[in-house]
């Protein structure tokens, strides 16, 4: 099958989600290609903050988000054992953070963009190649689905396609990655009925334990642990790992003992930060974790991706219009958003080293 449009979208994340629907909107003729079915992504960040709902309002997508589900955070408490050290409330909004479920955020949007008669969105489609014209410009993309070879040509590829980005391998841009010498293994429980919607902030062990409420009724639980020690972690004591959390939430004890029940229940992530060399080529830009992959610390990484689209959209439009898809016209993206990326990834390693000073009343330097 051959296929052309003006922007092609490769990922349909938060990111390629947000661009494809803002694109489509100006009435630009829009392909987003996603590799899964839309609706059993891999876990990903879903809380957002004041900015981003800001962004979706703007984009009138925050009330169609709201409709189908999400939850405001009153408060994020920072815990030690049976200790609460500090809790921060809302100062001008009505929330410390809002989680939104991506299968919620990826709908709402993609049914807006739906709208319009020059949006596509190909769905367990996997992008596989980049095209190339004879001067080396990128000219479109070579995707599978079900097995079917599919070729889009496009003035424009977006890579939005996460943190493992085949289109910024495939198109030889290079990118330094960080480690930050901890993984997270994630596991989800069901709250009690009573459980205020909160981010709390445990000192367990040395290391970050994170409750995240969710809508729905759930708390994802995020256990930062030395990097790469999952294997060894998970041939000993699962009670005693768990021992930190049910000291600090002895309300949780049963549902934990429901639903955690041996290592397989608990998700590794391998955290990591990278950052491109570039973010745009000839006919080329990257933006979110395919740009700047972001750790889970603070959560924004999700808020990046989308800020990006918020900010791309505009200049791809003028791109267009003006018949200008140069590298250095798309790189008024990355100058528009490298310095503010560059100091949030520091911000990250911040937050990570200080992590402990949150708790200094009780624990001592
Ligand atoms: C486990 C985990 C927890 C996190 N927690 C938080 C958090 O609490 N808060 C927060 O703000 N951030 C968090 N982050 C980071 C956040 O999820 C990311 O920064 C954000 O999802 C980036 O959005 P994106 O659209 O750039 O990429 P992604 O969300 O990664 O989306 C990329 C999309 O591209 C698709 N794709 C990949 N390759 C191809 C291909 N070849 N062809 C077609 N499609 C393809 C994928 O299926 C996916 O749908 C977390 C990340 C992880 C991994």
């Amino acid at each position: 099958m051959n296929l052309q449009t003006d922007v092609c979208i490769v990922g349909g994340g938060p990111a390629g989600a947000l661009l494809g629907y803002l694109l489509a909107e100006k009435g630009i003729e829009t392909i987003v290609v996603e590799r899964t079915s839309g609706t059993e992504r891999e876990f990903r960040g879903e809380h957002i903050n004041a900015e981003t709902e800001a962004i979706l309002k703007e984009h009138h997508l925050f009330d169609k988000i709201e409709a189908l589900g999400l939850l405001k955070m009153k408060k994020v408490e920072y815990i030690y054992g049976s200790h609460i050290v500090k809790t921060i409330t809302p100062t001008q909004d009505d929330h410390v953070g809002i989680h939104i479920p991506q299968p919620h955020f990826l709908t709402a949007v993609s049914n807006e963009a739906a709208r319009f008669p020059n949006y596509r969105l190909l769905l367990n489609t996997s992008v596989t190649g980049l095209v190339q014209d004879e001067n080396g410009n990128f000219s479109g993309v070579r995707a599978k689905q079900h097995g079917q070879e599919i070729n889009i040509s496009s003035s424009i590829v977006v890579g939005t396609d996460g943190r493992f980005s085949t289109v910024r391998k495939l198109a030889g841009i290079s990118a330094t990655e960080e480690t930050h010498g901890y993984d997270v293994l994630w596991a989800k429980i069901p709250a009690p009925a009573d459980w205020e919607p909160s981010t709390k902030m445990v000192l367990a062990n040395g290391h970050q334990l994170a409750l995240f409420t969710q809508t729905g009724g759930m708390i994802q639980i995020g256990w930062n642990i030395e990097k790469g020690t999952f294997n060894t972690l998970r041939k000993q004591s699962l009670e005693v790992f768990l021992q930190p959390l049910l000291t600090s939430f002895p309300e949780l004890e049963t549902i934990v003992r429901q639903h955690i029940q041996s290592w397989k229940n608990f998700v590794c992530l391998n955290v990591f930060s990278s950052n491109a060399d570039t973010w745009a080529e000839n006919g080329l830009v990257i933006i979110g974790d395919a740009a700047h992959t972001m750790t889970p610390t603070a959560a924004i990484g999700i808020n990046c991706a989308i800020k990006d689209a918020h900010v791309l959209a505009p200049i791809l439009e003028q791109a267009l219009l003006d018949g200008d898809i140069s590298k250095s016209r798309l790189k008024e993206f990355e100058i528009g958003r490298r310095t503010e990326i560059e100091q949030q990834q520091e911000m990250q390693f911040q937050k990570e080293e200080s992590f402990k000073d949150n708790f200094l009343e009780v624990v001592g330097r």
